[in-house]
């Protein structure tokens, strides 16, 4: 299959058999939508976004209805790295002409806030996801390590929380087992944790709330107006809101949407269970790891000691045919003494990408109850978390500085439509490879 089938109510539509597939919880199984409901909100998409932004919104009183096209957390939820990481991602400063340095500082507060979002759900809720404390930022030029120290200072300023603490180059094997890197920064504000078991956690959460959730129930077509009319198959929602939270699956739904946000595949292998002085030789104190590149690593251990490798940033739309035989030399190129350890689970997500890579998250042009959020660039752990709340407050009318602050960034279509959008990124990041390899 292609990770990146985009159609909904197409494709396969159970989970990927992954690590995370194959340790999951006890998953409620949801309805297929049949007949017609009337709820306060319709939410599109049961990954983080969509659960997240009903339970912010049940939690506020109001009755939702979420529909999820495959199973909930089928897509970049269920698979991913489980890194929970500070920030919104990437440098915002970029936008300070479109939002002021205001809103800059603003947008990088509310990055920090969206871990405790999910340190938060995590413990009102008791959700069981062997969340862990602790991330390492990985150097692999000592420009890397230098922009560090003046995160350091800059997250002090902040007033950061947390205990920030940097790693010399010759000091690195006290957070990793490997010669590649040239220094750190341990956060011991961020963390890891299993996505999929978050996920479960949240959609039993929103149950409970009262969210009426379906699965198997593709959103196809939506008639817009005071109450928004989303059809399905077998069904149909009427809404005074509509939420639209597919992120690189909506496909033909709202073409608006899916024309800023380019799918790009990684993909994560998982190892045989290792040894106790395994772990602690390749991971010592357990964190998330990952490292600087524009392709980049990103490793951690698992609950049950396995290695979680994750990497490579594919624009193409193919993803490669054995996925184990792809990643296990960049894993070894790390850690040369797993030549050895045994692959037991490789898989694939699509991450949603836009242009200038802040996440999109907003109301639709031209309709005053119809929102999205979307386009996370591969941190969107904590970021989901934080736009439901941001929706949330939105809907409901309260003050929503951070709301309207992502909302007032504008979003450029990738050019070309669907068919030239792919081959025009690849090019574009190829680019941006060189530069990294040429040091310019
Ligand atoms: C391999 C991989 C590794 C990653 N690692 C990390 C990491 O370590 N840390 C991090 O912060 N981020 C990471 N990310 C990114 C992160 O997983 C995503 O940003 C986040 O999960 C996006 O959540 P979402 O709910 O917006 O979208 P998704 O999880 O993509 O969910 C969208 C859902 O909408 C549904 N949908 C789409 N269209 C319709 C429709 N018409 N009707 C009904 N339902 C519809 C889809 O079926 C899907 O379930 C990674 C992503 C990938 C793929």
């Amino acid at each position: 299959m292609s990770l990146n089938s985009a159609l909904p109510g197409a494709g396969p539509t159970a989970h990927t058999a992954s690590y995370y597939h194959a340790t999951r919880n006890k998953q409620i199984d949801f309805p297929v939508l049949n007949g017609s409901l009337d709820c306060d909100v319709c939410v599109v998409g049961g990954g983080f976004s969509g659960l997240n932004t009903a339970i912010e919104l049940a939690e506020r009183g109001l009755s939702v209805v979420l529909l999820e096209a495959r199973q909930i957390a089928w897509a970049a939820s269920g698979r991913n790295g489980g890194q929970l990481i500070r920030g919104v991602g990437h440098d915002l400063s970029k936008f300070a002409g479109q939002i002021g340095t205001d809103g800059v500082a603003t947008l990088e507060r509310l990055g920090l806030e969206a871990v405790e979002i999910v340190r938060e759900r995590v413990a009102k809720y008791g959700i069981d996801c062997d969340l862990r404390w602790g991330y390492c930022d990985l150097a692999n030029t000592p420009q890397h390590y230098q922009g560090f120290i003046e995160d350091k200072h800059a997250l002090e300023r902040m007033g950061y929380g947390h205990k920030l603490t940097l790693i010399e180059p010759d000091q690195m094997d006290r957070v990793v087992g490997s010669k590649v890197f040239v220094g750190g920064m341990i956060d011991s504000g961020s963390g890891h944790l299993h996505p999929l078991n978050l996920a479960l956690g949240e959609a039993a959460v929103a149950h409970k709330l009262g969210v009426r959730i379906f699965e198997n129930s593709a959103a196809q077509r939506i008639e817009y107006g005071a109450k928004v009319k989303v059809h399905t198959a077998s069904g149909l929602v009427r809404a005074d809101n509509l939420v639209l939270a597919g992120n690189a699956h909506l496909a033909g739904l709202v073409p608006e949407l899916s024309g800023t946000v380019l799918p790009a595949g990684s993909y994560i292998i998982g190892t045989e269970q290792l040894s106790l002085a395994q772990a602690e030789q390749l991971i010592p104190g357990n964190r998330a790891l990952c490292d600087q590149r524009v392709g980049l690593d990103y490793f951690r251990l698992s609950a049950d000691r396995r290695l979680l490798f994750g990497g490579a940033c594919h624009y193409s739309g193919r993803d490669p045919q054995d996925i184990a035989a792809y990643m296990r030399p960049k894993m070894l190129r790390v850690f040369p003494q797993l030549a050895d350890t045994r692959i037991d689970f490789a898989w694939g997500g699509t991450i949603g990408i836009g242009a200038n890579r802040l996440p999109q998250i907003g109301r639709l042009r031209g309709e005053t109850n119809v929102y999205f959020a979307q386009a996370y660039s591969g941190h969107g752990v904590n970021t989901t978390h934080l736009a439901g709340r941001l929706l949330a407050e939105a809907i409901c009318r309260q003050d929503s500085t951070g709301f309207d602050l992502f909302a007032a960034v504008p979003h450029m279509k990738f050019p070309g439509g669907k068919l030239l959008r792919t081959p025009l990124l690849a090019l574009g990041m190829s680019w941006y490879r060189l530069r990294e390899i040429a040091g310019f």
